[in-house]
């Protein structure tokens, strides 16, 4: 067992700052810990966004700066340069989110189309990813996902889906650059999951090209992954899976109540982590058959990975295993994960400073509702400010 506890050195975890750089990210988490401040603050930028105020200075030198790479492709070189330079690799992740129109739709898959050319000449992008509801209306999703019958034109609209995600994973198997599928709500999640089965079927022949997400807090996944490793043995085509917890977690209960079914919900943390732990573990033991990127910010569920590499005599930097943070958040355990060698992508989200607000906010919100992680980054911080100080 590799039980070195190798998270806890925060002069690795935060080599890429410079003292001001690490007062701001304290200033930063030590506000956003602050619940009452976070929920003002939010309604208040909603409110001076829809007001046309001048406040994306303001924005972009605080949180946007903290937790984004740039408002364009070319404004995030500079951090994917600086994190490669640390072995960390970087997923630019086109974080403009809530659009509705065919236009924007086809905006963004031109988007990922321009990534992955620009991921197959740049070593620090091996890997390319897409929201389903950047290409498609939620609604629609929803439709397909309760399979109810389409109508003319949403039929039509439902093939140009499907035709982006063939763009843009055609694209990803000729350039040879993976490309991740983000999971959503459960309620648009059955047809999105659909269409990337018959991508994996498709481009997936020869190795993992296209990955799915699995949120492990819904009780549901294992069996879904044991069904998708049926269905793939049998079409002698390969699976990549993305597994997180899964961000949602909130809206899901709450329209399970609203609406008088059982939500999908693992009934508790605990029960997450060890639903999480189960598909680490079968993924481990099939990665002749599949490939694993693991987005955890969780020390253990790492640990976890780590230990299991070794038992089974790989190499840190096997390329069937990958792990993943969020730019801005676990440079704890993306840089030292890097050190020792591991595969290490940061999603690096871009886009214009408004519409990355609502992702923004989710950050926001996460790391106050999510217990301990605020305290653990202000912790790690606080060591690093330390030790500095005694240089
Ligand atoms: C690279 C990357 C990609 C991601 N992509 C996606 C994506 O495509 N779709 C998506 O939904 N999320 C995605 N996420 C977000 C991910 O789901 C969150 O980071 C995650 O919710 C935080 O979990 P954690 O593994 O870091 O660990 P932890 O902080 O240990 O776990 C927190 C999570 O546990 C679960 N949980 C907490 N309390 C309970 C409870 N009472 N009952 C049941 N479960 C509970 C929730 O999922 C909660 O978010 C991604 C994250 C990363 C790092």
């Amino acid at each position: 067992m590799n039980t070195d506890l190798i998270f806890d050195n925060t002069e690795i975890a935060f080599s890429l700052k410079n003292d001001s750089e690490l007062e701001r990210a304290y200033f930063l988490f030590k506000m956003i810990s602050i619940e009452p401040l976070v929920k003002i603050g939010t309604a208040a930028t909603n409110f001076a966004i829809k007001a046309h105020l001048p406040i994306e200075g303001l924005i972009r030198s605080t949180v946007f700066d903290h937790f984004c790479g740039g408002v364009n492709e070319a404004d995030c070189l500079n951090v994917i340069e600086k994190m490669h330079s640390k072995g960390v690799s970087s997923v630019l992740d086109y974080s403009v989110e809530g659009k509705e129109s065919e236009k924007e739709f086809d905006a963004a898959k031109d988007k990922i189309l321009g990534i992955i050319d620009f991921a197959k000449e740049i070593e620090a992008i091996p890997i390319a990813v897409f929201k389903p509801s950047g290409f498609g209306r939620f609604s629609l999703y929803e439709k397909v996902s309760r399979e109810d019958i389409l109508t003319e034109p949403e039929n039509g609209e439902w093939n140009r889906v499907i035709g982006r995600y063939d763009e843009v994973c055609k694209k990803a198997k000729e350039n040879d650059v993976a490309i991740l599928i983000d999971a959503e709500e459960s309620w648009m999640q059955h047809a999105a999951d659909r269409l990337v089965t018959e991508m994996m079927q498709k481009y997936n022949t020869e190795k993992p090209i296209v990955y799915n997400t699995l949120q492990m807090y819904r009780h549901d996944r294992m069996a879904f992954l044991l069904e998708e490793h049926k269905k793939a043995k049998e079409g002698k085509y390969f699976l990549g899976y993305k597994l997180v917890r899964g961000a949602y977690m909130e809206k899901e209960n709450d329209r399970a109540e609203d609406k008088g079914y059982v939500s999908p919900i693992c009934t508790s943390k605990f029960a997450t982590d060890e639903n999480f732990n189960k598909a680490v573990r079968y993924m481990m033991d099939h990665l002749d058959d599949m490939s694993l990127f693991a987005g955890t910010h969780n020390e253990d569920s790492c640990y976890l990975l780590m230990n299991l590499m070794a038992e089974k005599g790989l190499l840190n930097n096997d390329p069937r295993v990958w792990f993943g943070q969020l730019y801005g958040m676990s440079d704890h355990i993306s840089f030292n994960l890097a050190n020792k060698g591991y595969n290490v992508a940061k999603y690096v989200p871009f886009g214009p400073v408004k519409d990355v607000m609502p992702y923004l906010i989710r950050r926001a919100e996460e790391n106050t509702s999510v217990a301990g992680q605020t305290g653990r980054e202000l912790a790690l911080l606080t060591k690093e400010k330390k030790r500095r100080k005694t240089l």
